[in-house]
């Protein structure tokens, strides 16, 4: 009898749980998720084109729903930056970060993890110091998180370059993501003090095509390299984009020519196999 009468209870609560999801909006869902921290990070691995050795990772987040399902981020983190919830997802990133590479990062202080920031945590600046204390006392070294912002952070100039001078100021390496997706030239970025700059998977496609923008590529890894930016190449998928890569001086790249995003133990072995070679 009390299985059955737990196996009822249990009913119930799955039904009524059904229920509330279904009558929220997506807005309600996502705050949902937040409050019950439902968000999960997988790491895609960065490759130094010279050597091949993996020299960390992206933190890429997806949203674990309680069916088990994986939602994709383009899928909601429009909404969260509408909303703000954004900011406590990024929070939650960080947690995430720290509780499974911690071990990894203090083991080896050549592997790093990248983040990425909104365009509000850009401007509200209010992430310094939840990295911090997230930070704190865990032995990873602040050079081991490096900090991804796109073009749109940097719309409000001024903050942008306080948050930048803070992050670099701490430690992180700070890098432009998706560059050439948005409308703001090198020159314009030559006004902030930025560490490394990641090529957007739209122009890595075009290396070997005969179109007009692949004849765009290799001036922004030029000028890139003119600035001392250190070049990170995003959605590299073939050989030969990573032979032309290397060739060119790009220190670093990603895509699923070496990996796709992994769960945290399946990036570490993958780091581990990469190591010496
Ligand atoms: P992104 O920063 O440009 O991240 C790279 C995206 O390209 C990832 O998709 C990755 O899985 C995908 N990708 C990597 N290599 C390849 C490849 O060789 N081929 C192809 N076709 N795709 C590749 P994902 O994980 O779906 O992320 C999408 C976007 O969501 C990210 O673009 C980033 O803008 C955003 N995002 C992800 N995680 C976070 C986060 O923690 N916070 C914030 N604010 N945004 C995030
Ligand atoms: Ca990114
Ligand atoms: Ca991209
Ligand atoms: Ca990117």
């Amino acid at each position: 009898l009390l299985p059955l009468g737990a196996l009822m209870a249990a009913l119930i609560v799955a039904v009524v749980a059904w229920g509330l999801r279904r009558r929220l909006s997506p807005l309600g869902e996502l705050k949902m998720a937040v409050a019950r921290r439902e968000f999960v990070v997988h790491y895609q691995p960065l490759i130094e084109l010279a050597t091949g050795r993996c020299i960390g990772a992206e933190a890429l987040v997806r949203w674990r729903r309680p069916d088990g399902s994986m939602v994709r981020p383009d899928l909601f983190i429009p909404l969260a930056e509408d909303s703000g919830l954004v900011l406590p997802i990024t929070d939650q990133v960080i947690a995430e970060v720290v509780r499974e590479m911690r071990a990894a990062l203090v083991s080896d202080r050549d592997l790093h993890i990248a983040i990425n920031l909104s365009a509000q945590d850009i401007r509200s600046g209010r992430v310094l110091a939840v990295l911090a204390q997230a930070l704190q006392g865990s032995g990873i070294a602040p050079q081991q998180i490096w900090l991804e912002a796109t073009e749109r952070g940097f719309m409000d100039a001024d903050a942008a370059r306080a948050t930048i001078n803070r992050a670099r100021a701490a430690g992180h390496a700070v890098a432009i993501d998706d560059f050439g997706t948005g409308y703001s030239s090198l020159s314009y970025l030559q006004g902030f003090a930025l560490d490394a700059l990641k090529i957007d998977k739209s122009f890595i496609d075009t290396i070997g095509a005969e179109t007009v923008t692949s004849s765009v590529t290799p001036h922004i890894i030029d000028m890139a390299q003119a600035l001392g930016l250190q070049v990170v190449a995003e959605g590299v998928e073939t050989q030969a984009q990573a032979d032309y890569l290397r060739e060119r001086g790009v220190q670093f790249a990603q895509g699923w020519l070496f990996a796709k995003a992994l769960p945290a133990a399946e990036f570490l072995a993958f780091a581990r196999s990469r190591q010496a070679k």
